[in-house]
């Protein structure tokens, strides 16, 4: 019979088991923001919906089609948020950071809510880390926000990622270039998909990196024809975009990343000017987006606050995961720890240990006090490395046993100092098929 209740269509539970991975990389992650001088920031999961709106684009298909908007018990009207990058500006300006320093280097992580078709790899509730440079306009930002996005891939064990950049150039280049494309393209509005259609008159870009066959068809057609030929953005940008856009191919080509220029990548927020960039992988079949970012100049200026550039990217935890998971890398171990065996007599003795222990040690303890031969068993099963048993004679003598569950070597050891001793243990490589050296046997 079905549960009565289920997780809301395009959401998930995600179990121990499957949060182990999770956990390692997230820790990784921090590890590498850290290293680059990252802090971490947390906004809340909801704003106005009048921030997404306009930062996101009215055009967008995250404000159109996609976002969470509800009223709350105030009549205020509301979104769940559906990327970082607004709630990080909107409190970069709320709490002054602009007046503390010129630049500043954040991240986020934490779930993102879209209301889109539910499929592999593309929920309604995800997980993304996201980082932001706020306040400088040089290239060196972008090749350090690019670095950091393909160092944190690399990590996880990622390799030879191909990140895909393109410009938008500033926003009179961009202007110039959706006239340009609107004059092109309306002629041929009839033959384009039903949301071409609505883009062209909304923001003509997106037709460039829309998946539908008949848009791509057309595309392919018009470029065919010399006489019709729809311009790329890169070959209508002016001096500066020109400089800026130069400046981070070579500065990649420094730091020694691949990439791929794709004309065609324009990104599905509306915020972006000159560099924009993704990667992409193919086990993730039609969904295959990894992360992506850009460099956002206007944005804090749509907010209300002074001219300022940034530059930021945000990465899809569960894609990263499932691709991982897909290639059968190996969930990383949790560090074996200790099971803690007691008798009748010593039970108690062995609650206060296990709490005891545990200030240090990862330690199991059987919470229903069965049998010695059930414990002994349950320890067998847990993945624990050392059995560490309370025996009542030996108890009272202040000894208790060690198993090495690995190698079966089996040792006395005092209960003074028994917490360092059992770690000393842990950390020697375990040695199977018994034999094991008694360090510390009597
Ligand atoms: P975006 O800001 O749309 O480029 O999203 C950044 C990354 O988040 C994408 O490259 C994906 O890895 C991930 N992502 C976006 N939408 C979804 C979704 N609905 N479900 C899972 N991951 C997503």
């Amino acid at each position: 019979m079905a549960p009565r209740f289920q997780a809301p269509r395009g959401t998930r539970d995600l179990l121990p088991e499957e949060l182990g991975r999770w956990q390692w990389a997230e820790a990784q992650a921090r590890g590498v923001l850290e290293r680059y001088g990252y802090g971490e920031i947390r906004t809340p999961l909801f704003e106005d919906f009048e921030l997404f709106a306009r930062t996101s684009g009215e055009s967008s298909d995250v404000v159109q089609k996609e976002m969470y908007r509800f009223k709350d018990l105030g009549e205020r009207d509301l979104a769940l948020r559906p990327e970082f990058t607004a709630g990080v500006l909107r409190a970069y300006l709320e709490r002054g950071l602009g007046g503390r320093a010129r630049i500043h280097r954040l991240w986020s992580a934490g779930p993102v809510f879209r209301y889109g078709r539910p499929q592999k790899g593309r929920y309604r509730q995800f997980s993304q880390i996201n980082c932001e440079l706020v306040g400088s306009p040089a290239p060196g930002a972008d090749v350090e926000m690019i670095t950091l996005f393909v160092d944190l891939y690399e990590v996880w064990g990622f390799r030879d990622l191909t990140v895909k950049v393109n410009t938008l150039g500033t926003p009179e280049v961009r202007r110039r270039y959706r006239d340009e494309l609107f004059r092109r393209l309306d002629p041929y509005r009839d033959r384009l998909s039903e949301d071409s259609r609505r883009r062209l008159d909304t923001n003509p870009l997106r037709i460039l990196d829309s998946k539908e066959g008949i848009d791509i068809a057309l595309m392919k057609e018009l470029r065919s024809l010399r006489a019709d030929q729809v311009p790329w953005l890169a070959e209508m940008l002016d001096e500066d975009s020109r400089a800026h856009w130069e400046a981070v191919l070579a500065g990649l080509e420094d730091v020694g990343i691949a990439y791929e220029v794709d004309h065609s990548l324009v990104r599905g927020l509306d915020y972006y000017t000159h560099t924009t960039f993704e990667v992409h992988d193919r086990a993730l079949g039609a969904q295959s987006a990894l992360g992506g970012g850009g460099r956002y100049d206007g944005l804090v200026a749509e907010l209300g606050g002074p001219p300022t550039p940034g530059v930021g990217f945000a990465i899809g935890l569960d894609r990263a995961m499932l691709v991982l998971e897909e290639r059968g890398a190996a969930a990383p171990a949790l560090p074996a720890g200790v099971y803690l065996a007691a008798m009748e007599a010593t039970h108690g003795a062995a609650l206060a240990l296990a709490r005891e222990l545990r200030r240090t040690l990862a330690v199991e303890f059987d919470v229903e006090a069965r049998g010695l031969g059930a414990q002994v068993k349950a320890a067998g099963k847990s993945g624990a490395r050392l059995l560490v048993i309370l025996g009542e004679e030996e108890w009272t003598r202040g000894e208790v046993a060690v198993k090495d569950l690995a190698s079966g070597a089996q040792e006395t050891i005092p209960r003074a100092g028994l917490a360092e001793a059992l770690c000393a243990r842990l950390a020697q490589a375990p040695t199977s098929g018994g034999g094991a050296r008694r360090t510390e046997s009597r």
